[in-house]
């Protein structure tokens, strides 16, 4: 029907230098209607992403028709959280335009750092696990797997971090204001969301009549992928009232109730993490999660329909993926749309659903497992909380035919009658789920042995593992310029797409020339980041110390405080031995504690307040440094981890699920001191124990320790030197004008994580790690086996595993290109008529 087809032509992007230089200028009038003389960096930014936007929006165009041809089976990421980091440097090297848009800028007269440094980052997370979701998108594009994230365009992200006297302050973090190029607007994916009100039947159907209605506005982010044609996308939602529940007031002149209800609504995607310290936060917070899995699973049907005639054989084409437990909702809600909107029965219903869903658990620790009170569920989601009543009936006479007790029944129940009948959100993952995976070899092992017992009992075949993992483009790359030219100069630039060519360098390990580069490289990522703390908080740190790095959550689990005790450790031994050969070193600590998380903010008090007294103090000369860089965050990450000579993974085992940031270290060459817990202890297996420092319990010591009734007064006992520390903290040493600050409050006499049984081992391993480091052609050995030996922790590896093992999906296959290039005929065959 050539007939129904018009012909058009229409300007590709171009790539080369000329060529960008003038779409930036273009960009800059046309679409910010900005004059160039007066343009401000940001403008600037702005215009160089819609350029480079175009890029990745042919390829986006190209990927959707890939999908359409192919009717490919396709992922959806359901995620609370998003931490992508800056778009503009990831779009550049995906693209392949990164060394020609320099070249633009320099040619424009501008600084090309200083305008990426203009970037926001959309602090759309809190720490690994919205991390890992960006990593995860990277990779799915890069692998050419079409998959969609889906998530919340929180107005305020986390929070931005200011540090007043040695404390945390929370400052709000409006990213809005500055990241507008790099997003598309849909306001036609216009989805309604309903809350409240009550149910009840007719002729035996359930009928759900809401009391109010929030709309869930779309924009989407491109998610280009490494030097291909691929791009999938990023819908984030966004809340808007609903005209029909504001109009009404606004017409009867009540502009009051009319302004009131849209905050109401429209707070939905107001704030990350509201503050669950109060029962409207708790509700706000639960009101969040319908909103993101409503949204998306109203959309991901309406994508289906797209392309396919009914809903018959969704369960082939979709794979709903759950990062936790927040988008657990998603189950129930598939379950009201199929049977009330869409007239399946009930059965054929949950059938379809338990091929759809698969869930990531990410912790064990049982107070961070989501749980709902029953009345709250029922108040806010009363369908939805009949139909996870059903599911749960349904579950739960199946095992009564299979012969199970009631003991187990209980304890597998959905419904938790034990604590005021509270909904399990991971039961309900795991019941609901074809798969269940946790992040880490030792997690994984401990998941069906500890919270999933009874379930691994029941579905043997639904447990497993897939290690997390981390993208290259972006933590090695990106961050690690300097690393990326040498590397490739002598292995080529294939590790990009295929990590294990990394494995190639294991040939350099006894090369004294390739070190010497290697060190040379490290010392520059040094020099880097004294200078951004000279800039930014006027300390001066010694670049040839050795950099020892714990960034992440500031979190009684990760023990910072562990940390902590050795440094004022070795500051005592320093002034009872000052002559003694001491290695100097810079401790660098980052992140953020949760506002509400009393213990966690007076850790960073603390950190800052013997970062004080120790940096001041003249008798330690540069032997310490202390420094608390603020505001930790994606971007500040690729500046502290390439810099890195040690890197702190001292969790208690047990309790990190996985850690993604020990991979980025290891992978830019710092040595990990750190237990065996998460993926530490497959970095041992990768790098070998001579270059990785392991201390302290292992998890059944640390079990066994609990099972006894563990009493951290036990050590301070035998050990006087832990003893005067603590003296030391509590008794107002570094908190001399507020001798009372340390009394309480950090726990240090509950010591539920278990520092005190971890200090001695922590200090004696701290010795070696000084011993090591005074060879420095050692050390440099070691840490490029650490580089070398990083392949299997790429994200790409991860998600090929999702891919293969779990979701069952493939790669979209190369379009013919010429044809979608060639002039005038673009489309030709695609446009639908009405064109
Ligand atoms: C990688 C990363 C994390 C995760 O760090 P862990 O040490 O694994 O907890 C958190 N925040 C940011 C910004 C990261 O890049």
């Amino acid at each position: 029907m050539p007939s129904n087809k018009i012909k058009f032509s229409y300007n590709a992007p171009a790539r080369d230098v000329e060529s960008l230089k003038a779409t930036i200028v273009s960009k800059l009038i046309y679409n910010l209607c900005c004059e160039p003389s007066e343009a401000k960096l940001t403008n600037w930014l702005n215009a160089a992403l819609y350029t480079v936007r175009d890029l990745s929006a042919q390829s986006r165009l190209h990927t959707r028709r890939a999908i359409k041809h192919e009717k490919s089976r396709r992922v959806y990421y359901l995620s609370m959280e998003f931490l992508m980091g800056r778009a503009f440097s990831n779009a550049l090297i995906a693209e392949n335009v990164y060394e020609a848009m320099k070249q633009a800028f320099t040619e424009l007269g501008l600084d090309f750092d200083a305008i990426l440094n203009q970037e926001e980052d959309p602090g759309l997370g809190n720490g690994g696990l919205g991390r890992l979701a960006a990593c995860f998108l990277d990779s799915l594009a890069t692998l050419r797997i079409p998959a969609t994230g889906y998530g919340i365009r929180y107005d305020y992200g986390m929070f931005k971090q200011e540090i007043e006297n040695g404390r945390q302050v929370e400052k709000p973090d409006g990213w809005l204001a500055q990241n507008i190029a790099w997003e598309y607007n849909r306001p036609s994916k216009k989805i309604p969301i309903r809350f409240g009100g009550q149910i009840y039947y007719e002729n035996n159907k359930c009928i759900w009549k809401p009391s109010d209605e929030v709309v869930a506005l779309g924009y989407d982010q491109l998610i280009p992928g490494y030097d291909n044609d691929i791009a999938n996308t990023l819908r984030l939602w966004s809340a808007q009232s609903s005209d029909a529940f504001s109009l009404n007031d606004f017409n009867r002149g009540d502009y009051f109730a009319a302004m009131e209800k849209q905050n109401f609504s429209e707070n939905v995607s107001r704030v990350l993490y509201p503050d669950d310290s109060t029962t409207a936060g708790r509700e706000l917070r639960l009101r969040q999660e319908h909103f993101l899995t409503s949204a998306s699973v109203q959309d991901i049907l309406r994508r289906h329909l797209d392309i396919f005639d009914n809903l018959d054989n969704l369960a082939d084409k979709v794979a709903i993926h759950l990062n936790d437990t927040h988008p657990v909702l998603a189950i129930p809600e598939l379950m009201r749309l199929l049977i009330d909107e869409h007239g399946y029965e009930w059965t054929q219903a949950w059938e379809m659903c338990c091929k759809i869903f698969s869930y990531t658990n990410h912790t064990l620790m049982s107070e961070a497992l989501e749980t709902w009170p029953i009345e709250m569920l029922g108040t806010i989601l009363p369908r939805h909380l009949q139909i996870i009543l059903e599911i749960n009936e349904y579950f739960l006479n199946g095992l009564r035919a299979q012969g199970y007790g009631e003991d187990l029944i209980r304890r597998v129940s959905i419904i938790d009658e034990d604590n005021g009948r509270r909904v399990r959100m991971a039961w309900l993952a795991v019941i609901g789920s074809y798969k269940i995976n946790g992040v880490a070899k030792i997690h994984s092992d401990l998941m069906v042995k500890s919270i999933f017992a009874d379930f691994a009992k029941i579905y043997p075949d639904r447990f497993t593992n897939v290690t997390n993992g981390v993208t290259p483009r972006r933590w090695l790359a990106i961050a690690n310029p300097g690393l990326s030219a040498l590397i490739d100069s002598r292995i080529g630039k294939g590790w990009r797409k295929d990590l294990e060519e990394l494995s190639k360098l294991n040939q350099f390990v006894d090369d004294e020339s390739f070190l010497q580069d290697f060190q040379r490289v490290k010392f520059a990522n040094k020099q880097r980041l004294a200078d951004y703390i000279k800039t930014n908080l006027g300390i001066e740190v010694n670049p040839h110390a050795l950099f020892d790095v714990q960034v992440k959550r500031i979190h009684e689990y990760k023990r910072q405080l562990l940390n902590v005790l050795h440094i004022i450790y070795r500051y005592n031994q320093i002034l009872q031995n000052p002559d003694a050969d001491w290695t100097p070193r810079v401790f660098i600590f980052a992140g953020k504690a949760a506002s509400a998380y009393h213990t966690a903010k007076k850790i960073i008090n603390l950190i800052n307040d013997v970062a004080n007294v120790i940096n001041n103090d003249g008798r330690i000369r540069d032997l310490i440094k202390v420094v608390f860089i603020p505001n930790y965050g994606v971007s500040l990450a690729q500046i502290i981890i390439p810099a890195a000579d040690l890197s702190e993974q001292i969790s208690l085992a047990g309790t990190e699920a996985s850690g993604t940031s020990n991979m980025k270290f290891a992978l830019n060459g710092a040595l990990t001191v750190g237990t065996l817990d998460g993926a530490n202890v497959e970095i041992l297996n990768m790098v070998g124990q001579e270059n990785v420092f392991i201390f302290g319990n292992t998890v059944e010591q640390v079990e066994a320790l609990r099972a006894k009734g563990y009493s951290p007064f036990e050590f301070f006992e035998k050990d006087p030197q832990l003893h005067e520390i603590v003296q030391q903290i509590t008794s107002g040493r570094f908190s001399p004008q507020d001798v009372m600050r340390y009394q309480n409050e950090l726990n240090l006499f509950s010591d539920y994580y278990q520092v005190m049984a971890d200090f001695r081992s922590y200090v004696e391993i701290q010795k070696q790690v000084d011993q090591h480091y005074r060879n420095p052609q050692a050390w440099a050995k070691s840490a490029l086996i650490n580089t070398a030996n990083m392949g299997y922790f790429s994200s790409d590896r991860s998600i090929i595993d999702y891919a293969e093992n779990i979701w069952k999906v493939g790669p979209l296959l190369s379009y013919d290109k010429e044809v979608y290039e060639a002039e005038n005929c673009v489309f030709e065959d695609e446009l639908p008529e009405k064109i």
